[in-house]
């Protein structure tokens, strides 16, 4: 019996248990037939079926629908017991065609092979110089298309010892399938992350083809990549899984200190449902509290609403999409703002089943009158087994994540601005050209600005934000390469370009391909508007991103890689802030 005890949790509303469980059996062969001999470490692998625990001392692979529902429910980087822990986002994989299986066993087997995320080889290139390559087993031979099949299970191809060793003769097996020719050598698609110890760049991904797709060229929040480039002191343990007795139904609330430590949102009491064309209850032209027109737009919120409006109806609350998860409850906005619930995921758990699933909150209520505590789409209320006046828990636990954002009501227009304290004057705005595609901050203050690279040139971005159809993105200001500044929202207004990070951003975009640096006289007008837009909305001088790295964006969909070029080379955040410490 090997001495490692893996539980395989799943958490995920994109894979049934009865998935999970004949995918394990298959892992399990994989694990003890392939890779235990050629790595030396076996490990016995355990279903855990959701709303069951896993066993204590088990180091744990779960399987989540992306990394916001990880962080909604308190998944970081160690289990509660300080132990290893691997993740698999099965719906991220859904979204992009990948197979899940590939990546459970793919996480699995990296998992077993470096637990702590701490393991390199070093290859010394001069007395001074040389390259740490991370010990992960399956990123070099990452496609789907090099995996293989174990029963009806599709896995990963993982390398050998071998590969990690520049001696090994020709003829060497590298790698499971046998379609490595030497060592350190990337497939396509496959890729490593690597430390240049003098470079002073920290851990950068090699890649082995051109044809990168921007999802795996992420790191992840929470992966073994985001985790190695995040200091030991800095992991997170995971908060304690809530702690149901499925069937018996013998408790009717939460125990002590079973839930997350210090949930940001938690109620306890019974349901009904709302929302959709069938609902009477609502009126025709009856809005929600959290979402406004423009959303329907807005990509990100596509599932929770209707592609049409239903006939005789205008209003956005019976345009929800009644097979959707979302739900409202009674919620404080001094503590969860409403910018914060748009975009917070709220575990809802049938509490005479155990049954759990994961919603978007969207309005207020309901009534207190009715003595209920929330309102479900009728789609969860029926894939959790609710009836009106079941008893359900709703929890928003907190997590990394997730940004404070501060219920402040304050109206920066009216507060600023004229006969303004700002020591630095506005650079001239060249044009104000108005995009429709933008909407309420709803209150929040400004406190970031997010820097972008167009990819594009000036006539056709102003065209993109302009126009009614297409991505409905826009920002508060295009920068053109000659330093002209076109301004296209209201800095009052919350523009489209970083999901997540848009409701208390100043969003800026430099016209430049994605291969350019920014330009001289681009560079010093970015610059004096910055200066002033930190001067106005009091924004600190830390919280300038580059696209990519703004907190609050959300890389469930894959990240992206601007700011490109603009002010290096690595697309990291260090260059962003040097550009900075120089310019602004
Ligand atoms: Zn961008």
């Amino acid at each position: 019996m090997p001495n490692i005890t893996v539980s395989i949790i799943n958490q995920s509303t994109v894979v049934t248990d009865d998935d999970v469980g004949s995918a394990v059996a298959d892992l399990q062969t994989q694990v003890s037939r392939d890779f235990a001999p050629a790595w030396g470490r076996d490990a016995a692998l355990t279903f855990v079926p959701s709303g069951s625990q896993p066993a204590s001392g088990s180091w744990w692979l779960v399987i989540l629908d992306n990394s916001d529902q990880a962080g909604a429910l308190g998944y970081h980087d160690l289990t509660t017991e300080g132990l290893p822990l691997g993740k698999v986002f099965a719906g991220t994989d859904k979204q992009f065609g990948a197979n899940w299986t590939v990546t459970a066993s793919h996480e699995l087997l990296e998992l077993l092979a470096d637990p702590d995320v701490n393991l390199t080889a070093f290859v010394q290139s001069s007395d001074t110089t040389g390259r740490l390559y991370a010990y992960e087993v399956a990123d070099a031979c990452e496609a789907d298309n090099y995996g293989y099949k174990i029963g009806n299970t599709s896995v990963s191809d993982f390398v050998f010892p071998a590969w990690f060793e520049s001696f090994a003769p020709s003829g060497t097996q590298l790698d499971q399938q046998n379609q490595i020719q030497n060592p350190f050598q990337l497939l396509p698609g496959g890729y490593i992350s690597v430390f240049d110890i003098s470079a002073g760049s920290g851990w950068q991904q090699m890649n082995g083809s051109e044809a990168q797709s921007r999802y795996m060229s992420r790191a992840h929040i929470g992966s073994r990549r985001e985790r190695r480039r995040t200091p030991r002191t800095d992991w997170l343990k995971s908060e304690k899984p809530l702690a149901y007795s499925t069937a018996r139904g013998e408790s009717g609330t939460i125990p002590a200190g079973a839930t997350a430590a210090q949930p940001i949102f938690k109620v306890t009491g019974k349901m009904s449902t709302f929302g959709g064309p069938l609902d009477r209850g609502v009126g025709p032209d009856e809005g929600l509290a959290l979402f406004d027109k423009p959303d329907l737009h807005n990509p990100q919120y596509a599932d929770l609403f209707l592609p049409a409006p239903p006939p005789g109806t205008s209003g956005l609350a019976r345009r929800l999409n009644p097979q959707g998860n979302y739900l409202a409850c009674r919620w404080n906005f001094q503590t969860t703002s409403r910018a914060f619930l748009r975009d917070a995921q709220a575990l809802v758990v049938n509490l005479q089943t155990g049954k759990q699933a994961y919603a978007h909150p969207v309005d207020f209520g309901p009534d207190e009158s009715t003595g209920r505590v929330a309102d479900l789409s009728p789609g969860l209320a029926g894939a959790l087994g609710l009836d009106t006046d079941d008893h359900v828990s709703v929890t928003i636990a907190a997590a990394r994540e997730v940004s404070a954002f501060t219920a402040e009501a304050i109206s920066l227009d009216a507060t600023k601005g004229h006969g303004s304290a700002n020591p630095n004057s506005k650079p001239p705005i060249k044009e104000f050209i108005a995009s429709p595609h933008h909407s309420s901050r709803n209150g929040a203050k400004i406190n970031m600005i997010v820097l972008h690279c167009t990819e594009a040139d000036l006539q056709s971005t102003i065209q993109e934000f302009k126009s009614p159809n297409g991505r409905q993105v826009s920002a508060h200001y295009v920068i053109d390469v000659t330093g002209d500044i076109y301004q296209m929202v209201q800095d009052s207004e919350r523009a489209n370009h970083a999901r997540g990070a848009n409701q208390t951003s100043i969003g800026i975009e430099h016209v430049r391909r994605p291969d350019q640096p920014i330009a001289k006289a681009q560079s010093n007008a970015s610059a004096s508007l910055v200066r002033w837009l930190l001067a106005e909305y009091e924004i600190p001088r830390t919280e300038i991103f580059g696209h990519d790295f703004a907190p609050g964006y959300d890389r469930s969909q894959g990240g992206t890689s601007c700011p490109d070029r603009l002010f290096g080379d690595r697309h990291t955040q260090r260059e962003v802030v040097d550009w900075v410490a120089t310019n602004v």
